[in-house]
């Protein structure tokens, strides 16, 4: 059976704090950072738009 690998977690690095934070890569909700409440991932469309950096990509 073929699953499709496009949800993964990714590790990501909020811009404005430098909290280092594991998000799911296709959440349909807004996810913020727990530190400081920057946004770190915008839903757009299924998939997620993640607007920090992307230090690692979890499996
Ligand atoms: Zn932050």
């Amino acid at each position: 059976m073929i699953k499709e690998t496009k949800s993964k977690f990714v590790k990501v690095r909020c811009a404005k704090c430098k909290n280092e934070q594991i998000i799911f890569g296709k959440s349909s909700s807004k996810i913020k950072c727990l530190v400081c409440g920057e946004v770190l991932s915008n839903p757009s469309g299924g998939k997620s738009k993640i607007e920090a950096r992307v230090l690692e990509v979890l499996s």
